[in-house]
């Protein structure tokens, strides 16, 4: 097993070479100028972008030895990236720094690496260690840029995104799509009666319960304060009305233990259906006007929204 490592920078092969490597491919090493690891780590600095980062370092590696592509790996944040082509023979390394876990990296090709190859290969992975890391956090931070940290459900500027992307692909492909805009009612009560970290409580509650009813394809996102909505891609008219009951349905009976006590907690649900000559503004309106009409016709309830229903997909 070949290891590198000095104070800062932690590079450990985790899989060691295939039974049987022998260092005879020396000729194919080409080593006509020793990496300079000053310029590679300059130049993988140049983006955060993680997919352009290993482009670059693959090229890079590519000047000194033969490799069909590599592979990148980070379990926990679900990252498999990969450049090139897959070969049968690999060198793997764990990558860290300052005890920070960066990932795995696996380079590859379709014959053995010699001892010297794997030298140049370690000696080069040093100069991604700390792009990598940049790259890794800057990733984290734009995602939570797009997360709602009370809920941990995607917040309003991923429901921009995410429902004008819907609503391209349901035009384009002629697919119905559904909207659902929710709003917990007498929500400011429940804040008054048993306080706010209570009423942070039944937000997380309802994101949990709620979220439970959808398929994997149904996307639920916090609007802001106590509204939420579900787009729900590729779902005719019964499929939304009964998703839409069923959330109704099921906050209603939720039993919400905040702080020691049980908190009944109702919502309001607008329901609207993509018409062709829709965008995602016109869908979202005329949802939230639903939702109105629940809360003006009693709250508790499911209705759905008015006009535009000639033209409605499903
Ligand atoms: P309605 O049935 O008409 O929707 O009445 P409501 O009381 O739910 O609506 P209103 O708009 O009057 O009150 C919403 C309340 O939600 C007021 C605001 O303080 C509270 N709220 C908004 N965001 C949060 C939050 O993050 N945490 C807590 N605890 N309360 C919040
Ligand atoms: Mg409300
Ligand atoms: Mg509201």
């Amino acid at each position: 097993m070949a290891t590198q490592a000095s104070n800062i920078i932690d590079v450990t092969q985790i899989r060691p070479r295939r039974p049987g490597q022998k260092a005879t491919v020396q000729s194919l090493v080409r080593l006509e100028s020793p990496p300079d690891l000053q310029q590679l780590s300059t130049l993988l600095q140049t983006t955060l972008e993680l997919d352009e980062m290993l482009r670059l370092f693959h090229e890079a590696i590519a000047v000194h030895l033969p490799v069909d592509g590599l592979v990148y790996r980070h379990a926990e944040l679900g990252l498999v990236l990969q450049q090139g082509l897959i070969g049968c023979h690999s060198a793997s390394y764990a990558l860290s720094l300052q005890h920070e876990a960066l990932g795995e990296l696996s380079i590859s090709r379709s014959h053995p690496f010699a001892e010297q190859e794997l030298a140049t290969l370690e000696h080069l992975l040093c100069a991604l260690l700390y792009p990598i890391r940049n790259g890794l956090r800057y990733r984290t931070a734009l995602a939570s840029a797009f997360l709602d940290p009370l809920t941990g459900l995607n917040n309003r500027a991923a429901l921009d995104r995410a429902l004008a992307r819907e609503v391209e692909l349901a035009h384009r492909n002629d697919l119905p799509l559904y909207l659902l805009v929710v709003d917990l009612d007498f929500f400011k009560k429940v804040n008054d009666q048993y306080g706010h970290l209570a009423g942070d409580c039944v937000l997380r509650s309802f994101a949990n319960t709620a979220n439970q009813q959808l398929r994997q394809s149904d996307e639920l996102f916090r609007y802001g304060g106590e509204e939420f909505v579900v787009i729900l891609p590729g779902t005719d008219r019964d499929g939304a009305l009964m998703v839409a009951e069923r959330i109704r349905q099921q906050i209603a009976s939720m039993l919400c233990e905040c702080e020691g006590i049980t908190i009944p907690v109702t919502c309001s649900i607008g329901v609207a259906a993509l018409d062709i000559r829709d965008n995602a503004h016109s869908l979202f309106d005329r949802a939230d006007k639903a939702l109105y009409q629940a809360k003006h016709t009693g709250r508790n309830r499911v209705c759905e929204g008015w006009g535009l229903k000639a033209g409605a997909r499903g």
